[in-house]
């Protein structure tokens, strides 16, 4: 098993965000997460990324436990999330959003220390190199030097989708990667995840548009109040008359 939240619960004080909920993934799955509005499922990726401390259960990630770790260290083991709301630094470039995104930025690397002037350019222009190849796969080649502010809805999204893959992420959790995104760039973006996903890349993606989304993962889970509601195909979970009702606001 790849990925698993076990158990997992979360209470915002006396309200209770996620109830025992549990689920799991093999290597290099495609899995869909829907709900509601306020179903949890954005909770659900601050506990599994480890942006919040869930009050019970655990996360399981490539067969170690990583309940405890922080955001930074989940990513160095190949666990990568996007945002919701797009995150990236409107000011610069988006050459050099993917190339802050890269881990060791910053002097996090204390070996860095020991190297020599060559050497530190020789490891930007890796970096760059990388970026470069990220932003051409994503179709961001033509506006590499543009301020990132100045994106499209849909290209915001697919650089979200890059700065994440400058971590060489095995599984990335996707949150509403099709949310303001024009219908062309939906399927740019499926295609992408797609491809990502044949070269071996796990996703646990989250998104309102059903259709889009049930194109895309071979199963799914719905979240209703907090609590799993139901597991399966794309087309058995939307035939399930539970689903029907949550989204009906039963
Ligand atoms: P979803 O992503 O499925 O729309 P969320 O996970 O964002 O749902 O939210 C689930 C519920 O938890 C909502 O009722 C929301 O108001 C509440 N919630 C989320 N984060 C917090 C927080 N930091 N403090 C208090 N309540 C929160
Ligand atoms: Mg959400």
């Amino acid at each position: 098993m790849t990925f698993a939240a076990n158990d997992i619960s979360m209470r915002f004080g006396g309200f209770l965000a996620l109830d025992h909920v549990s689920i799991e993934m093999g290597e290099s799955d495609l899995v869909g997460l829907i709900g509601p509005n306020g179903a949890g499922k954005s909770t659900l990726f601050a506990v599994a990324s480890g942006f919040e401390t869930a009050s019970g259960g655990r996360v399981v990630f490539k067969g170690q436990d990583v309940t405890a770790l922080s955001p930074a260290a989940r990513a160095r083991l190949g666990l990568g999330r996007t945002f919701q709301v797009p995150r990236e630094f409107t000011h610069l470039s988006v050459l050099d959003n993917l190339v802050v995104a890269a881990p060791g930025q910053l002097g996090e690397r204390l070996v860095n220390v020991f190297l020599r002037p060559g050497d530190i350019a020789r490891q930007r222009a890796e970096i760059v190199e990388k970026a470069e190849g990220i932003a051409d796969f994503l179709n961001l080649a033509r506006v590499i030097d543009q301020p990132s502010g100045k994106l499209s809805g849909g290209q915001k999204k697919l650089l979200e989708l890059g700065r994440v893959l400058m971590l060489d992420p095995a599984l990335i959790l996707l949150d509403e990667p099709f949310a303001g995104v024009n219908p062309v760039l939906v399927g740019e973006i499926s295609e992408r995840i797609g491809e990502l996903n044949g070269r071996g890349v796990g996703f646990l993606v989250v998104e309102h548009n059903l259709q889009a989304l049930s194109d895309l993962v071979r199963r799914m889970y719905v979240m209703d109040r907090g609590r799993i509601i139901a597991e399966g195909t794309p087309d058995e979970v939307l035939a399930r008359d539970a689903v029907r009702e949550a989204y009906m606001g039963g």
